[in-house]
Parts: structure tokens; sequence; C-alpha cells
């Protein structure tokens, strides 16, 4: 059974050092994390399982890494100035702030229903640039990755000569001052998203849109999310962005209940017309504000040699939501009778933040000591990811926290490695907690036959 409480995760996380409250010991900074030694790791891993998927795999995807300080005039023009906002009520009475559509006429703190009309707040963080602080110069942190993959789609194809239908790929931190962050990692602001501006011909967006739904959900499955933890929520269209002619939502069934882990938009081509120049000469389907300040076409050659400005599908998901739903989907406590349990943490291999741990059986014996070292550096040469050496020298309590941070294999030198012939270590598999011996020479075939 996965984590029922984020209490659970929580608490998981402080103690063995997924992720911490940033500025903790200044009493924290409302809705900021960090990420741990093992933190790390995971996220890692998972940036790497969807770069892989997304553009290692594929044939039609570029990667880009764009600046996160942005022009105010990208976010003028995207529309996020005037619209990226939610509507806030105050309550009268306590006069906490809250999100409209996140409570029922009543204040989710005191229970008055003396609340203000809805009002716009603004969700971007505005930052002033250069020497002078006199607000004639500002940007904003950007508020999603995606607009730069807009902004730079004409340098992407020019310098790539791709034909449509592509993708252009990022993973970055984005920055959202919401009103309520809450559930942990789940609603932060600043967090990290994983965005495809999947580039198409205009009448072909149906068809893709289904074809990233399907993609999407599969790539979910193989981190170890389990098909019926899952939603698909199919936005109405009356609650549609204002950008987007249809939406799914890929939900998770997080502690805290289902919610959004990605969305899936079909967003045409709003986003290239807000941006490009010479809007009236391009058949826009979009209604799209005027842009005078555009020094760029945004269209591309079709194979009728006809200048196109492309749809677009854009999966969009949320790193530090995966982070969570991996944890929540793998965090396991089992009853191993006889009064005795243990909490495993049964990530997919491909993310354990450690793949291997080299334990050795008395920490005091320099031939041991010295035969963990040497079988250590030489798994790290397989290029599996983190291999550490476990320093504890308590054999029961190195298999405990291994279980509970999720490494798949632990290995242990004993007295048997070092005094017979040929040398021989135990594994351990975290799920079976079976052991057996093999040799060492052996070991890098295991372990590459094992993790890749
Ligand atoms: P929500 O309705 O939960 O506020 P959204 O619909 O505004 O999310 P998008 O703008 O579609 O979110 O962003 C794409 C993804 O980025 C989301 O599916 C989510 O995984 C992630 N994301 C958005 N806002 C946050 C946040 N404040 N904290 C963590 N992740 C976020």
């Amino acid at each position: 059974m996965p984590a029922t409480t984020m209490d659970q995760l929580v608490s998981l996380c402080k103690r063995r050092g997924f992720i911490y409250q940033n500025a903790d010991i200044y009493g924290g900074l409302q809705g900021v994390y960090d990420y741990g030694p093992l933190g790390v790791e995971l996220k890692n891993n998972l940036k790497a399982a969807w770069w892989r998927a997304m553009v290692y795999e594929r044939d039609d995807v570029e990667g880009l890494d764009a600046a996160i300080l942005t022009n105010q005039k990208v976010l003028h023009y995207s529309g996020h100035e005037d619209t990226f906002s939610d509507p806030m009520v105050d309550c009268k009475k306590c006069k906490g702030r809250f999100r409209a559509d996140h409570i029922n006429g009543k204040c989710p703190n005191c229970g008055s229903t003396e609340l203000t009309e809805p009002r716009p707040f603004n969700l971007m963080f505005k930052t002033a640039i250069g020497p002078v602080d006199d607000g004639s110069s500002f940007g904003y942190l950007r508020p999603e990755t995606a607009q730069a993959i807009f902004t730079q789609f004409k340098n992407v194809v020019d310098s790539t000569s791709r034909k449509l239908p592509f993708g252009i790929a990022q993973i970055g931190k984005s920055f959202r001052n919401e009103i309520t962050p809450r559930n942990f990692i789940f609603r932060v602001r600043e967090f990290e998203q994983a965005e495809l501006e999947f580039f198409i011909e205009p009448g072909e967006d149906e068809k893709w849109h289904e074809i990233w739904k399907e993609t999407r959900i599969q790539w979910w499955l193989d981190q170890g999310l389990k098909k019926e933890h899952m939603n698909i929520y199919t936005t109405p269209k009356e609650d549609l962005a204002h950008y987007a002619k249809a939406c799914y939502d890929i939900e998770y069934q997080f502690p805290h209940g289902m919610e959004e882990l990605e969305g899936i938009a079909n967003r045409t081509d709003y986003d290239l017309g807000n941006h490009t120049k010479a809007q009236e000469e391009m058949n826009l389907t979009s209604h799209c504000h005027a842009n005078p300040d555009s020094t760029q076409k945004l269209c591309i050659m079709d194979d009728n040699n006809k200048w196109v400005v492309p749809f677009v599908i854009e999966p969009s998901m949320g790193i530090d939501r995966g982070v969570l739903a991996v944890m929540t989907e793998a965090y396991t406590e089992e009853d191993l009778g006889e009064g005795n349990s243990r909490i495993v943490l049964k990530l997919k291999k491909h993310l354990a933040p450690i793949k291997v741990a080299v334990i050795p059986l008395k920490k005091n014996n320099e031939q041991i000591m010295n035969k963990c070292h040497e079988i250590k550096q030489n798994l790290l040469k397989l290029g599996i990811g983190r291999v550490a050496l476990e320093n504890t020298g308590n054999i029961g309590k190195a298999y405990r926290r291994h279980d509970e941070i999720g490494t798949p294999l632990c290995i242990t030198v004993d007295f048997e490695t070092i005094e017979q012939q040929p040398e021989s270590v135990t594994i351990r598999d975290r799920d079976t907690m079976e052991q057996h011996r093999v040799n060492v020479a052996d070991l890098p075939n295991y372990l590459r036959e094992y993790f890749l």
C-alpha cells in the first residue's frame, strides 16, 4: 500500500535527507523547499528519465535550456501580465486570503462567510534589472518554461532545419507567488517543470493531442505509478485556460487527494501567434493581441512550400509533483511477522538515489575497508549511477536505512571475502530481502544486467 498520509513522507524525507524546509534554521520560507543528499539524486534521476524519453529516444525533439530572468515583453505578449492571476477572497473576520476556487463560500481558517468579492492576484515575481531600482527596468522570474521555447522557435528551426512535426523540450525552474502554498512540495512558489512544446500542422492537433496523452500516461506507468491511482481529467470547455482549445490533466492519488500531476494542452497557434510579427499575414486561428514589438515571423515552411504558424500540443509536468508521486507510490510499510516491520521505498531502480550500497561487515578492519573501496570504485565505472560506501558498520542498521531510501541492492564485504578464493560478496535484494553470494569478478556483469 502506498503512503496514506503526507506526514509519513514528510518525516521520511527529513529523517533520511530527501527534502528539507528552506531556511529551516530561521523558521523557513513558506512554499520553498530544498532537496537534500538523496532528494537531489532522485530528482535528477526523474529528470533524466524524462529527458531520455522525450529527447534521446525520439527523432523529432530538440532540447533547450533558457534563462529564468524573463523580458517583460515576453510575458506581456504571452498574456501572463493580464491574465496570470487567481481570483482571491479575503476573510473579513480573520483576515486570511484564499483562492476563490478553493473554498466553498466559507473561510477555511475560521469558518466565517464574511468574505470580500473575488479580486485578481498576479502570481508572477517581478524583479528590478540593472543598477537602478526606479521601476523603469524590470523583468520577471518565469512562471513557466514554455515561453522561451516560443520566443526561441525561429532560432531553433533555423539552426536545426527541422520540419513539422517536431518538438522542443525543456526542464527548469519556474516561480509562482502562490497564495496558499501547501501539501509539502505539491504546491510551492519555486518549482521545476518539464515541458515539451510539440509543433504540428494546423488540423492535426486533435490527433496529436491523443497521441501525447497516451504517451505521457505510459511514461508515468514506467516511473512506477499504478494505473488505479491515476485519473485522466478532461477540462470542461468553460474552465479552459485562455490559450487552450482542449486540455487533459493526468491526476494522481496524492496523500491529500486526487490532483493534477501533468497537464496536456492543445494551445493551438495562440503562443506563436501572439509573439510573431506581421500577424495579419499569418492566417491565425487564435484571437491574438496586436504585437508591434516582435522582430521575427514565427512560422515554418510546410511540405507544400507554404508558410504556416504551427499548432502546439504541450505536455507539461511538475518535477516536484513527480517526485512526490513516485515517493507516495513507492512508500511501503511491511509487516515482517513476530512484531517486526520495516519501511521500504520500492522505487523503480532507475529512480533510486543510490543504486548499490557497499557495506563493510566490520568498519575497523582495514582489509575489509580496502576491499569495499576497491569494489565501489570499480562499480562506479559501470555508469549505473551512485554507488555508495555505507559507513555505519552495523549491518542491520545499514539494511534498514537502505530499505527506507530505496537502494535496490546492498553488497556486503565480510571475512569470507578477504579470506577465501575466489573472492565473493553477499548481495541483498531490497524487495525480497533475499541474499546470495556472487564472485567479486562477476559483479560488473551482474550489475550491468540488473541495471542497464
Ligand atoms: P494548478 O491548477 O495545480 O495550480 P496549473 O494548472 O496552474 O496547476 P500548469 O500551469 O498547467 O499548472 O503547470 C504545469 C505543471 O506544473 C502542473 O501540472 C504541475 O505539475 C506543475 N506546477 C504548477 N504549479 C505548481 C506549483 N505551484 N508547485 C509545484 N508544481 C506546480
